[in-house]
């Protein structure tokens, strides 16, 4: 999935409010429907996307329209609960680039559905509008978006063009990342990355250089990629919040992970696709 350009899925941002829009979408013959829930979605036995008819009536509540694709309406559904879906995490790598968006929009509206059933301002009972790209209040009128949290996550090379990476005391043994953690309150995207880099190893940065982005619904965080540069020095890994972290050269982490050793995150992630950047000499000089 290349999430440098434009989408597939037209939005209709401009037509989705018109009054009977969203219900002629829902009877368009070609209209299709993939169930999903919070993480979870349906997949066939081949790991790939279930794509429905859509079946009875429009229901604005459970049914959202994430846009047109090829001229067909695309909604997600979420009529029957977690039943028969898996989580995403487990299917995401096989599901072709434009199923990966299908699905990633799709559960994360799911997600922020399930979550926001009352106004952030009153406590009044909140409704689905705008066919699931927004919620209003019954009782003040406030409309409310998707939340997004944005995250940066750093590959830091050193002079030699050694890569840093580290584990949490949580993940799965031997696996290893670059390193990541969601921008606080008032901060820029480079503030957050000069911060998480001297919190987490201790390490001061010469440069940071902006990658790319990706959406990552679990549960809602928007990844932002940066390349960072630092000087001949050794990593203090954070008591408690990493468990390990070191230099690797291109050599040192081919050997690791051939002999089980180091373990990397899924291909689907930002963060794989920085690491193999790296492996391949292709992040920018
Ligand atoms: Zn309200």
């Amino acid at each position: 999935m290349d999430w440098r350009v434009g989408s597939a899925v037209d939005r209709g941002a401009e037509l989705r409010g018109a009054p009977g829009w969203l219900e002629a979408a829902w009877e368009h013959p070609e209209a299709v429907a993939v169930r999903v829930g919070i993480g979870s979605i349906e997949v066939d036995r081949d790991g790939l996307l279930v794509t429905r008819a859509v079946e009875g009536a429009f229901d604005a509540e459970r049914h959202y329209l994430l846009g047109h694709l090829d001229q067909r309406p695309w909604f997600v559904t979420t009529d029957h609960g977690e039943d028969g879906l898996v989580p995403l995490r487990t299917v995401m790598d096989a599901l072709p680039a434009v199923m990966l968006e299908v699905a990633f929009t799709g559960v994360g509206l799911a997600t922020w559905h399930a979550g926001s059933r009352f106004c952030p301002a009153c406590g009044g009972a909140t409704r689905v509008v705008r066919g699931g790209l927004a919620r209003q209040c019954s009782t003040c009128g406030v409309e409310q978006f998707p939340r997004t949290d944005p995250a940066v996550i750093v590959a830091m090379v050193d002079p030699d063009d050694r890569l840093l990476l580290g584990r949490q005391p949580s993940w799965a043994p031997g696996r290893h990342s670059v390193f990541a953690g969601f921008v606080e309150m008032g901060e820029s995207l480079e503030q957050a990355v000069h911060r998480e880099m001297a919190e987490e190893v201790g390490l001061e940065l010469t440069g940071v250089t902006y990658l790319g982005s990706q959406p990552w619904p679990f549960p809602r965080s928007l990844m932002v990629g940066f390349l960072a540069r630092a000087g001949r020095a050794e990593p203090v890994a954070a008591v408690g919040e990493i468990e390990a972290a070191r230099w690797f050269t291109r050599e040192d982490l081919r050997r690791a992970m051939a002999v089980g050793e180091v373990g990397l995150p899924p291909f689907t992630s930002i963060a794989r696709r920085m690491i193999e950047a790296w492996l391949d000499g292709v992040l920018p000089a």
